[in-house]
């Protein structure tokens, strides 16, 4: 069995879903069905996350894009159901490229929740600041809270995020490449015991 599905090919760049994807829109759907027992609220449920999953295409094609700037070519975009991956053929050579091929991704998040927030405000829809959360408030209120909870935690300089190759590509500017990866991913060692 295959365990991966096209969803198309974008920008030259092939896009598949991990089957395991599916046990998610479905764990989603019937978890919202039991809570709130309408099938509305299911529905609205799976529209969220293919909508917080849309983002993380297009995060994952921040990445992908800028690297195509600088020469690196992608295999394809895989989404699992904790996330995206961009397979990059290879690091970029240049640490300001890899700075910036990390930095495009967490980027694109940003602009979606400004683009998102500049919508609320100009319909006057945008609620209390204090009063969002990522599991609180209307649709659009929770995907701009969600992706911006995707920067900050993309961000964490620990490897695999894009925060360790953020740190790595800076250090590397200043030391030798395998001295850079090795405090980048000790860093990511110490971040994850606390
Ligand atoms: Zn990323």
């Amino acid at each position: 069995m295959k365990w991966t599905l096209k969803l198309g090919t974008f920008a030259g760049i092939d896009v598949y879903l991990h089957t395991t994807f599916f046990l998610l829109i479905g764990w989603i759907g019937i978890s919202y069905w039991l809570q709130e027992n309408s099938v509305i609220a299911a529905l609205a449920g799976v529209a969220f996350i293919l909508a917080l999953f849309a983002s993380v295409v297009l995060h994952e094609y921040g990445h992908a894009l800028t690297a195509r700037k600088f020469g690196v070519k992608t295999r394809d975009i895989t989404l699992y159901p904790i996330g995206g991956v961009a397979s990059l053929e290879r690091i970029p050579e240049e640490p300001k490229q890899e700075l910036w091929v990390a930095l495009a991704g967490p980027l694109v998040n940003v602009v979606i929740a400004a683009a998102l927030f500049l919508g609320l405000l100009v319909t006057g829809n945008l609620a209390p600041l204090n009063t969002m959360s990522v599991t609180g408030g209307t649709f659009v209120e929770r995907l701009m809270v969600t992706n911006l909870a995707l920067v900050g935690f993309n961000l964490l300089p620990a490897f695999p995020m894009d925060g360790g190759r953020v740190l790595r590509s800076l250090l590397a500017m200043r030391l030798d490449y395998t001295q850079a990866t090795q405090i980048a991913a000790s860093v990511g060692q110490g971040m994850a015991f606390i």
